[in-house]
């Protein structure tokens, strides 16, 4: 039975019509272990996006369930304020032995609020007051969030449209491969920086995403980043790394920056960082940058203990070695291959990018990605599109899934485009 066999339903009744995922997935998910999700009919769905990549370590994951169930059987502490915990702390000391040290990363870690766009504000918000400056450069098809500041450096129209006001001291520039590869990197760029009659007021900041994982999986060479990195350098300009979606592991690496050699100004992380699904998100800075005075960036829900427990779990268990990188590293070769065998034989059109485990598939437009992800859901499979028009279909499996579990999921999708394909060229 789904959603609409007993319809009207209360997600109909009462639900705002905001609701998005629920619509493309017309079930009622009762529980989830692992890779996979059992709507309430105990039917099970292999799980390609991940809670859109907070669950890189599975839903449910056990060593992180012990965890929290632990943690709340001895009463722990479970609101959300900024005061001093013992997981707090326990999470700081973990975060800095197994992230920062082994990086040589000086940062400073604030908790600026549980959600991606919260860290996003928080970045936004700092490099405005460190520099005295308010224009902020982005991408074009940047992701940041839906808050007023994140949105004003995301690309989207439709999502743009929502904030009812004009978006502000944002300013757009061409992502890597934007242009093709005829262009040399940052020419335009840097022309409007080193002219003063540009008309681009001196940016505070420049943000970007190493792989647009909402603009369509659009992957920057390390190449581009390291001439970011170098560029913001020359015309002092802090560089923020969103790594809220491409964080905690998800391209191999701990953060996706690692490869690039680069030390970013600024870094958001949220999504995975708890690793249970848990809302947490982290705000990280050099020291130098911390100007803040007390409170005045603040919150209620700006610590939360569970999420600490389980993000301590998680680092503990993934972090303490090189094992998840390897692994997922691994990986990307065997996914790759898979889908550039679904791109051959004559199915022009179809282009495959991505790095670590997170991969799109694109597709002519978007009719032909949603036709493939709804019969993926048909087959028992989730995933979703992303890109300016919907014509990417995303996989962001957990990082955890077995092998069987991924030549799975990749079998589904080559049924799945064969299928809508097929349906819609006849
Ligand atoms: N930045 C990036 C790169 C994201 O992918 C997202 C979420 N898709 C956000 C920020 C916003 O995160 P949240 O939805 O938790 O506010």
């Amino acid at each position: 039975m789904t959603i609409t066999d007993i319809a009207p339903s209360v997600f109909e009744t009462v639900e705002s019509e905001v609701r998005s995922y629920c619509r493309a997935w017309p079930v009622v998910f009762e529980r989830a272990t692992g890779s996979r999700l059992y709507d309430e009919q105990g039917r099970p769905y292999l799980d390609f996006f991940a809670g859109a990549g907070s669950l890189n370590y599975g839903h449910n994951n056990p060593v992180l369930k012990r965890a929290l169930l632990d943690y709340l059987a001895d009463d722990g502490i479970t609101h959300g304020l900024d005061m001093s915990t013992t997981a707090k702390r326990d999470f700081l000391e973990t975060f800095r032995s197994t992230v920062l040290e082994p990086r040589a990363l000086p940062y400073k870690v604030m908790f600026p609020g549980p959600t991606g766009t919260n860290a996003v504000e928080a970045a936004l918000k700092l490099a405005r007051k460190v520099t005295g400056r308010e224009t902020v450069v982005s991408f074009t098809n940047a992701f940041h969030g839906m808050s007023l500041g994140s949105l004003a450096v995301t690309g989207n129209a439709a999502k743009r449209a929502g904030a009812g006001v004009s978006l502000h001291h944002a300013t757009r520039m061409p992502f890597d491969h934007y242009l093709g590869d005829r262009v040399p990197d940052f020419l335009w760029f840097e022309r409007l920086l080193d002219d003063p009659g540009s008309g681009l007021d001196h940016p505070a900041a420049v943000i970007v995403e190493t792989v647009q994982g909402e603009g369509g999986v659009n992957v920057a060479r390390a190449e581009w980043l390291r001439g970011l990195s170098e560029l913001c350098r020359r015309h002092d300009m802090l560089l923020i790394v969103d790594d809220v979606q491409m964080g905690c592991g998800r391209t191999g690496d701990f953060f996706s920056f690692e490869e690039a050699g680069i030390t970013p100004d600024i870094v958001t992380l949220s999504k995975s960082i708890s690793g249970y699904g848990l809302p947490l998100a982290l705000c990280l800075f050099r020291p130098e940058l911390d100007v803040w005075e007390p409170g005045e960036h603040n919150g209620t829900f700006r610590g939360n203990n569970p999420a600490f427990v389980t993000a301590t779990a998680a680092l503990d268990a993934y972090w303490r070695d090189g094992a998840l990188r390897e692994r997922t590293l691994g990986r990307a070769d065997r996914v790759e291959s898979a889908l550039l065998d679904l791109c051959g034989g004559g199915r022009a059109g179809l282009a495959v990018r991505g790095r670590g485990l997170v991969w799109g598939l694109e597709f002519a437009d978007g009719e032909r990605a949603e036709a493939v992800c709804r019969r993926a859901f048909e087959l028992g499979l989730l995933l979703e599109t992303s890109g300016p028009r919907g014509e990417v279909v995303k996989l962001l499996p957990p990082l955890t899934a077995t092998d069987d579990e991924l030549d799975e999921g990749l079998g589904i999708l080559a049924r799945s485009v064969r299928h809508a394909t097929g349906r819609l060229a006849a």
